[in-house]
């Protein structure tokens, strides 16, 4: 078997990380010198760090982004018998969130240029038991906090922003994470703001969601031995918390270069446009934080999706596909009740869209050599 060496990889983390090496490997050192492994000042100091980033005043450090939202909807009174509305086209892991709290998932088509939960749809599958709204800032761009809040107030919803694609990103004058009650976040490897493993965090206005969600990490206990909720063992550990507060102060300036890579993707592509080839638009301007550069391969393309990505794999430029099915067509969650065609756009983008190389440190020249190739493996 022969393998093609890798020209354009998908994510890069080495222009990231090297230059500030010694600062994390002093995080992590300091982290060690203290034995604050579990729920220490090291977790306390990076929580308080990146909620103010976020524009709030409490965060809670949890063990991933999954338990962010699961955990986050319980701490906002969310539970068995509330209806939930959240996007089909996200990541499985919001679904997962609301089940864990559980509430029932009622699931929303999206908006097929920007791949967003569609607002007005959402108002319609609202009913009298709908008690929340999980807007997924999908992308790296934000759902418009404006709408959002003229809908929550009008149905007296609570927002639970799931921002784990969308750290630091704006819209509207609003930050992701600061515009409903609370906001999960993910600190996955490959997110914009990414630990050495898995780690997530809840951010909150509010003082007694922040202490709620402190006792629910924590085996539901408020104090040691004292168990007053039915809690779980979920948190971030100090040498995430390090790493991450290591990283923090970089975080602008890594998704001003992916905002600057997303704008010379759009430039270079645009021709592609009478081609049927369009990227995912984005209606935040520089506030868009780029998790993803995705564009949509629609029918009226000379190829289609699969012959894009397998030619594109065969010159060693890596892509993917976030996602290939929807939430509510994959097999595990067929007990929801929902079917094929339930969510047209949302089905229509699984079988077009296709995520280019996406990264801080992606240069000019490799953005060239991926859409050089595209342009080829059209003609
Ligand atoms: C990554 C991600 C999550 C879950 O985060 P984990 O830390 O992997 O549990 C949730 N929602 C979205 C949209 C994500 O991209």
């Amino acid at each position: 078997m022969f393998t093609v060496s890798v020209t354009v990889p998908f994510v890069d983390f080495e222009p990231m990380h090297r230059p500030i090496q010694g600062e994390i490997e002093t995080a992590i050192q300091s982290v060690v010198q203290r034995g604050d492994f579990v729920l220490g000042r090291t977790l306390a100091e990076f929580e308080t760090a990146f909620a103010a980033a976020c524009g709030v005043e409490y965060g809670v450090g949890v063990a991933c982004g999954t338990d962010a939202i699961g955990l986050g909807l319980q701490a906002c009174g969310i539970g068995p018998g509330d209806e939930v509305l959240l996007p089909a086209n996200t990541f499985i892991a919001t679904l997962i969130g609301v089940i864990h709290a559980g509430a029932t998932p009622i699931l929303v088509d999206c908006d097929p240029e920007t791949a967003l939960i569609d607002l007005e749809a959402a108002a319609i599958a609202i009913t009298p038991k709908t008690r929340a709204i999980v807007p997924v800032h999908l992308y790296g761009q934000m759902v418009s906090p404006r709408q959002l809040l003229d809908l929550a107030g009008r149905h007296n919803l609570i927002i639970l922003e799931d921002a784990a694609q969308a750290h630091l990103a704006e819209r509207e004058g609003y930050r992701a994470g600061s515009i409903g009650t609370a906001a999960a976040f993910s600190f996955y490897p490959s997110k914009n703001l990414g630990a050495f493993g898995d780690g997530g965090m809840l951010v909150t206005k509010d003082p007694n969601i922040a202490t709620k969600m402190r006792t629910l990490r924590n085996y539901g206990a408020p104090q040691k031995y004292l168990h007053t909720e039915k809690g779980t063992n979920s948190r971030l550990d100090s040498i995430q918390a390090g790493i991450l507060h290591a990283k923090l102060p970089h975080l602008a300036q890594w998704n001003q270069q992916r905002y600057r890579a997303a704008t010379q993707y759009d430039r270079a592509l645009g021709p592609l446009n009478s081609k049927g080839i369009f990227p995912i638009q984005n209606h935040s301007g520089p506030g868009h934080v780029y998790h993803l550069y995705v564009i949509r391969i629609t029918p009226a393309a000379p190829i289609n999706r699969q012959t894009l990505q397998e030619e594109l794999a065969k010159q060693g430029i890596q892509t993917g596909i976030h996602y290939p099915i929807p939430c509510h067509l994959q097999p595990g969650y067929q007990s929801l009740g929902y079917h094929n065609g339930d969510f047209p756009n949302s089905e229509a983008l699984a079988q077009q869209i296709l995520s280019l190389p996406m990264y801080p440190g992606l240069s000019e020249n490799q953005i060239h050599q991926v859409v050089t190739a595209i342009k080829q493996i059209l003609n």
